[in-house]
């Protein structure tokens, strides 16, 4: 059952055009995914959230687009070059390649019971080289967080914008780990976006930072929409924590196969910033003007994935419902008609989420008149909302289409609406139709989405 969730929201994605394999006319390129039209729009209404709650309604965080190439020197002051590994084994039979701390006994591999290899440690730093050589000296790395980028440029945003601790940066962008074992659809892949903030606070603020900030993000999942059954905290081990880190919490989503990291907070410590200071010799400290000292800020790192939230929002959204025979689809006016509709499949995204807000309808696609008023009746609201027009099906097969990417609200034009200047106007959830007159229709989707 919880597989077959996946393989239907995996289903759902490519059918409605959020998710497709990457390269997929070529076979396809193991664990690449393309965001289609309804995805990207998801994508982005999600990345906007977090910028909405993280930078622009926050005095204490400024926004930052790093560049993905940084200096080789970065990630051998960060520790990446030296500790982000992780330990992997080969079946000598099958030659599969496994993740040690995946395997429950090391020396069997547990596809074919062949014989494994010793662990060995495998980087997880994607290497290329820049410019016309490839030669060692041009070696670099695509970053495997965008935290980097954030650290090596405190300097200037102490220089050019003088904040006092406690501040945050802030950045969303791609990042890039050669995962060992990646897999379960968008979840684990090796390019990735992350959404990250780098909170600097006085050493002896941390910890209550920390807490304050798994608060914060916990509440923002729930916020959006999320259902809080699906959602956890969860304290790592010491054994666990990267090499980097004091302590550390996730937030965790019940994917249907199993509970898993959403986003992780951790307390950094002053470790970046004073491993940034020894290799690049310039001074990182906070000057306290108050107090008279210099010193190295902590930093907690509240870092999610965007390819991993919208997933679970997904997941989350995703319903079948039996509809009721009396709540079934019906188009009034001239053409008044039932539709049947028995179960529908519904993502119930909320409204900040949902890609398309509107999506505007003629019940008669061979009458110019109607199709002309439900075009321009879309091109109106296109100024305002996320909307979109569509005359290529039966309404049955619209709204059903619709349901199906979360489409808040579908207006439908039909004969009546040449007399009466009235559409219809559906709700996803309740999917119940009201009328309102055409001048009257934006102002109530502003309110209906406000
Ligand atoms: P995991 O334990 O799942 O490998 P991590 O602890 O290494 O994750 P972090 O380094 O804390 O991950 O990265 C912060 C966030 O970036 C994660 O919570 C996750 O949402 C996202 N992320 C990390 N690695 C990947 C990946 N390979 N694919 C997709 N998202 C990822």
């Amino acid at each position: 059952m919880a597989e077959n969730l996946m393989d239907k929201i995996v289903s759902l994605c490519k059918r409605r055009g959020f998710i497709f394999q990457g390269s997929e006319i070529y076979g396809g390129l193991a664990n690449t995914w393309d965001y289609g039209p309804y995805g990207v729009e998801l994508k982005n209404n999600l990345k906007r959230a977090w910028w909405k709650t993280n930078v622009q309604e926050r005095n204490d965080i400024l926004g930052m687009d790093c560049a993905i190439l940084m200096h080789p020197g970065v990630w051998e002051a960060s520790g990446h070059v030296h500790n982000f590994f992780d330990l992997k084994s080969d079946c000598k039979n099958c030659k599969k390649r496994f993740k040690s701390a995946d395997l429950k006994d090391t020396a069997k591999c547990p596809e074919c019971s062949g014989e494994l290899t010793k662990a060995r440690p495998f980087n997880l730093m994607f290497k290329t080289y820049q410019g016309p050589v490839e030669e060692t000296g041009n070696q670099i790395h695509l970053r495997p967080e965008t935290a980097q980028g954030m650290f090596v440029n405190f300097l200037n945003i102490l220089d050019s914008r003088h904040p006092k601790l406690p501040f945050g940066l802030a950045q969303i962008g791609k990042s890039f780990r050669n995962e060992i074992t990646p897999g379960n659809f968008t979840f684990r892949t090796r390019e990735f976006e992350q959404m990250e903030i780098e909170y600097f606070v006085k050493p002896q603020d941390a910890d209550q930072a920390l807490e304050e900030w798994i608060q914060l993000r916990f509440d923002w999942y729930l916020a959006l929409g999320m259902k809080s059954q699906n959602l956890r905290k969860r304290q790592h081990g010491k054994d666990e924590l990267a090499h980097y880190a004091h302590a550390c919490m996730d937030v965790e989503y019940n994917f249907p196969f199993g509970w898993a990291e959403l986003e992780g907070v951790a307390n950094r410590s002053d470790f970046d910033l004073k491993q940034h200071a020894q290799y690049s010799g310039k001074d990182l400290q906070y000057y306290d003007d108050t107090a008279k000292e210099k010193f190295y800020p902590y930093i907690i790192e509240p870092s999610g994935g965007v390819d991993r939230a919208v997933l679970a929002f997904l997941i989350d959204a995703y319903q079948e419902e039996q509809v009721n025979p009396s709540t079934r689809l019906r188009i009034d006016g001239e053409q008044s008609r039932t539709i049947k509709e028995d179960t529908r499949v519904v993502l119930k995204l909320n409204k900040e989420l949902a890609p398309v807000k509107v999506a505007i309808f003629p019940l008669l696609r061979n009458r110019p008149e109607i199709v002309e008023l439900a075009k321009k009746i879309s091109r109106d609201l296109k100024k305002s909302f996320a909307a979109i027009y569509d005359d290529t099906g039966s309404i049955g097969k619209l709204y059903r289409r619709q349901d199906e990417v979360g489409t808040l609200y579908c207006v439908t034009v039909d004969v009546q609406t040449l007399e009466d200047k009235q559409v219809t106007v559906r709700d996803r959830d309740s999917m119940q139709q009201v009328r309102i007159s055409i001048d009257k229709l934006k102002e109530y989707l502003v309110n209906q989405l406000s």
